[in-house]
């Protein structure tokens, strides 16, 4: 598990992963998204391919693959990442009628970008079960 991308701040030792990570390249601004919130740690930005009136990415920008691996290596920063999808809920005016925050876990789950994200969804009803 050696860096080779030169930004070993940021891979946290998963493989060089920010080398070609889709999100990582959001942080540092290679790709351009229309952000919504920052904080020192974390990152909102708009869902290119929006599931609800309100589809907001919420991130950590330090690389993390999955939840569990944020969980288990940065409980702070997870708390962190809460704490947004709150802030960003109540910005969107969504926090009062409810929103969804989901966080798909591996490939079984529809994760398909892997640098952890929370999906803060709302301004319509949510159905249940998930698809
Ligand atoms: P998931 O399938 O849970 O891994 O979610 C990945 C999300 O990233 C999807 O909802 C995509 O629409 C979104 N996405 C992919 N590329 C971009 C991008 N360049 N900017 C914003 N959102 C993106
Ligand atoms: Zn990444």
């Amino acid at each position: 598990m050696v860096a080779e991308c030169g930004e070993s701040s940021r891979c946290q030792g998963y493989d060089c992963a920010v080398a070609d990570c889709l999100f990582c390249k959001i942080v540092a601004g290679d790709i351009p998204a229309e952000r919504v919130a920052e904080g020192s740690r974390t990152l909102a930005f708009r869902d290119i391919n929006p599931q609800a009136p309100t589809h907001v990415l919420v991130i950590p920008k330090d690389h993390y693959p999955d939840l569990a691996s944020l969980a288990s290596s940065d409980a702070d920063l997870l708390a962190e990442v809460a704490l947004q999808a709150q802030q960003v809920a109540d910005a969107e005016g969504i926090a009062a009628g409810g929103y969804r925050v989901v966080l798909n876990t591996g490939a079984e789950a529809g994760q398909t970008v892997f640098h952890v994200h929370a999906h803060v969804l709302g301004g319509r009803r949510m159905a249940w079960p998930p698809g």
